[in-house]
């Protein structure tokens, strides 16, 4: 039987959470070792949620390369990361601990060229496997279908059509994935997990920089001297489609002016 949440010698968390350590150990202490049986041992029964709740208040104060370690320990093949292509510190730090990762982006037809760009150099500069999610219809099948530029009517079905729904398809081998979404970006993402149960894609959710800042993202990237969008040294705080998109501090420039704030997947 292996110890569910495991840190590495040395690391202040280790010692600050010995305690939930090892009552998560002992709580954690069914899951069956094959992580590719995870989704058949858990069907039809609350395991991962359960196994979520205490993974995240376990791991709380861990860092996000622990975090990212803890999950392929526990899930193996059946743990993806995503990335909107704004930095790429998750899909740098899940290469660091598992080259040839899996790293998922969601390609929705309206994204700025720099986004494209920044795609492919992280393909071509990270060891990464990326895996391009498109919506089932193109943008004009879609224009065809719902009239021309959803966005500026229902930009609810927009999102749902384009991102949500397409990531979930992509998501169904797996029993996890991780988004880079931090606690400090905005008032509905405060009060987010290392670990959480993601109930509408029914996976478990490893937001590995729930705690970090976007002064702790630059240093990283500075650091390790990743690429970035360039969007980023361009005014805008936030990246997603470009009709969607504007300039502003942090996520002020998406949606504008519509009063939303979130496209769905994190919601
Ligand atoms: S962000 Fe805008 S263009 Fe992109 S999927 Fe949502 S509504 Fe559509």
């Amino acid at each position: 039987m292996s110890l569910p949440l495991t840190f590495s010698a040395g690391t202040s968390a280790t010692h600050a959470l010995s305690e939930d350590l090892m009552t998560s150990a002992l709580e954690l202490s069914y899951l069956h070792d094959d992580s590719s049986a995870l989704h058949d041992l858990y069907d039809a029964s609350d395991g991962l949620p359960h196994l979520a709740a205490h993974a995240g208040a376990a791991l709380e104060g861990a860092t996000p390369q622990e975090v990212i370690r803890w999950a392929y320990d526990r899930f193996g093949e059946r743990f993806v990361v995503a990335t909107s292509m704004a930095e790429c510190v998750l899909p740098h730090m899940a290469a660091q601990i598992r080259p040839g990762a899996k790293v998922v982006f969601l390609d929705t037809g309206y994204h700025f060229a720099e986004t494209l760009g920044t795609a492919d150099a992280v393909e071509s500069t990270i060891d990464i496997q990326l895996l391009r999610v498109r919506p089932e219809q193109t943008v004009a099948e879609q224009d065809a279908t719902y009239g021309k530029d959803l966005w500026t009517r229902d930009p609810d079905l927009c999102c749902r059509l384009r991102k949500v729904l397409p990531l979930r398809r992509a998501l169904a081998p797996y029993v996890a994935w991780a988004s880079g979404i931090m606690r400090a970006e905005t008032e509905s993402r405060k009060g987010i997990g290392l670990v959480e149960w993601d109930a509408t894609n029914g996976l478990v959710k490893v937001n590995p920089l729930a705690a970090w800042t976007q002064d702790d993202v630059d240093k990283y990237v500075a650091d390790n001297g990743l690429l970035s969008n360039p969007l980023l040294s361009d005014g805008y705080g936030s990246i997603g489609c470009a009709p969607c998109t504007r300039r502003g501090n942090g996520r002020q420039g998406r949606w504008t002016g519509t009063g939303k704030v979130e496209c769905g997947i994190h919601a």
